[in-house]
């Protein structure tokens, strides 16, 4: 029963790190975060933990950035600017994805359209 309370804390504390950050962390960036509070975690039960989270939808991978896999704690569909040189992720809270572009995609090419990701490439203000 102890071990099964400790777990749950383990697993409650790496997704709250990702819920309530907006620097789209890297399980290394996550690991880092929570390791001088729970000296026992491993960077083995991150990574099991957040591939977890992606599977119950609790967050979403952004894919890998400069090689590194990037998680997302918002999970409404948002887009997103990734600067090349530092890797930095951003909300572009400004920005929508309008729905019109997911019908008319799916009507011209036949398609139902669920979900769609928009991401830009480039540099950051402070790289530029
Ligand atoms: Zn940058
Ligand atoms: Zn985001």
């Amino acid at each position: 029963m102890e071990q099964r309370a400790k777990h749950f804390k383990k697993r409650d504390a790496i997704l709250n790190c990702v819920k309530c950050t907006k620097v789209h962390p890297s399980a290394d960036w996550v690991f880092a975060q929570l390791k001088p509070e729970i000296s026992n975690l491993s960077l083995g039960t991150v990574y099991r933990n957040l591939a977890l989270f992606k599977e119950q939808g609790l967050i979403v991978s952004l894919g890998t950035v400069k090689g590194i896999e990037r998680f997302d704690g918002n999970v409404d569909p948002h887009v997103h600017f990734i600067c090349n040189e530092c890797g930095c992720v951003l909300d572009l809270e400004s920005v929508g994805i309008p729905e019109s572009l997911k019908e008319s995609i799916g009507r011209e090419n036949g398609l139902v359209v669920n979900n769609c990701t928009l991401t830009f490439n480039g540099l950051c203000s402070q790289c530029k």
